[in-house]
């Protein structure tokens, strides 16, 4: 559908179709093959297979670049850390998804990389950083902080010295943010999280728009062999197809609860950036009461991940490998396609019989 000027609504609907003829299936089929005949590209499954081709398709069209299906989230973000050359500096923001700066440390550990922790929202601090770094790795909005980069000024001043740019896309979806569009040389995706939508994939991609870096993410991908599953593809393709109407009701969802946190009583205060569906914040009483509050509620579950139909949430902090730039009594809210007010009623009796705060006490606010 490339070159139709088509709104990104219409791309996530019939990107990555099979071909309008008689008898066709209008979605690909599920391909398990582990070989195949030989003439056209790929013939063993390690290195190709048609079923990962409608992923592909439609999630390049709406980041503008060509796309390329991992394992996991983390294994496509590895695919990129691996083309850093031995000893090179790497820039990363201080706060970000736990497994990609855990890894981002064992390089470093081993000797791999020099790693630099930036505050991202510093664009000067991070230029600095950038200047003589081999590849700036950005989070934006980070996890689960929700701080916000300026990629256009960061992705410029790389431009200058040469320092690539990665930008891991997974909260803000090509919906909200294109990186590619703004100086990125390369968009990572955790699949698994709205794209697919569901909670059901755990899934990664990587996304370029220059033909020497595709060749060399699709090669790591062959050597290391951390290639997406048939299903796992399948799945998110069809995910994708909802994602602008699930983004756009989560989004309001979460900007109203973001509304609702904000002045309740029970809450120190609540973040949001403006997009997306994830809201952070902390309650008053700390780690103690919010780990009570997430093991309250009846209608949000208590679960970790992000991004699926149903609203989930849980104090980051019980995790140990969470970065301890994270604070102890942080909450992060997936916000999901729910009614609002079931979801703000099972949040707000969570939240006062955990910290204490009578509903009589609530109200009316005087603070
Ligand atoms: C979940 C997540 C990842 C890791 O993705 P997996 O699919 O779990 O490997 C990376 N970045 C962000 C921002 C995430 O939320």
């Amino acid at each position: 559908m490339e070159g139709l000027g088509l709104s990104p609504a219409t791309i996530a609907v019939g990107a990555g179709r099979p071909e309008r003829i008689p008898g066709a299936p209008l979605n690909a089929p599920i391909t398990l093959a582990s070989a195949l005949v030989p003439g056209a590209g790929s013939e063993y499954g390690r290195h190709g297979n048609p079923a990962w081709d409608a992923f592909e398709t439609v999630l390049g069209e709406l980041e503008g670049g060509d796309a390329l299906a991992f394992s996991s989230g983390i294994a496509a973000a590895t695919a990129v850390f691996d083309l850093v050359p031995s000893g090179a500096a790497v820039v990363a923001p201080r706060t970000a998804y736990s497994g990609t700066l855990a890894q981002l440390r064992e390089r470093e550990r081993r000797g791999l990389i020099e790693l630099r922790l930036v505050d991202i929202t510093d664009t000067e601090a991070v230029n600095r950083a950038a200047a003589d770094a081999a590849l700036v790795w950005l989070e934006s909005p980070t996890n689960p902080t929700l701080e916000v980069a300026d990629i256009e000024a960061i992705g410029r001043a790389a431009g200058q010295t040469g320092t690539a740019v990665a930008v891991d896309n997974t909260f803000a979806t090509p919906l909200r943010q294109r990186p590619l569009q703004m100086g990125a040389d390369f968009v990572v995706h955790s699949a698994s999280k709205l794209l697919s939508g569901h909670s059901d994939v755990v899934l990664g991609a990587v996304v370029m728009n220059s033909e020497r870096a595709h060749r060399a993410i699709a090669a790591r991908r062959s050597t290391m062999g951390a290639i997406p599953g048939a299903l796992e593809c399948w799945l998110a393709a069809r995910g994708i197809r909802t994602l602008h109407v699930r983004l756009d009701r989560a989004e309001a969802n979460a900007a109203e609860l973001h509304r609702r946190l904000s002045a309740s009583p029970a809450v120190q205060y609540s973040r949001y950036p403006g997009f997306g569906t994830v809201v952070a914040f902390e309650v008053v009483g700390g780690a103690d009461a919010a780990q009570k509050a997430t093991e309250q509620s009846q209608v949000v579950v208590y679960a970790t991940s992000l991004g699926g139909v149903e609203t989930t949430w849980e104090r980051r902090r019980r995790h140990a490998q969470e970065p301890t730039t994270v604070p102890e009594g942080l909450i992060r809210l997936s916000v999901g396609l729910e009614d609002v007010d079931d979801l703000w009623a099972d949040i707000e009796q969570a939240l006062l019989v955990s910290t204490g705060i009578s509903g009589s006490r609530a109200w009316p606010r005087g603070r």
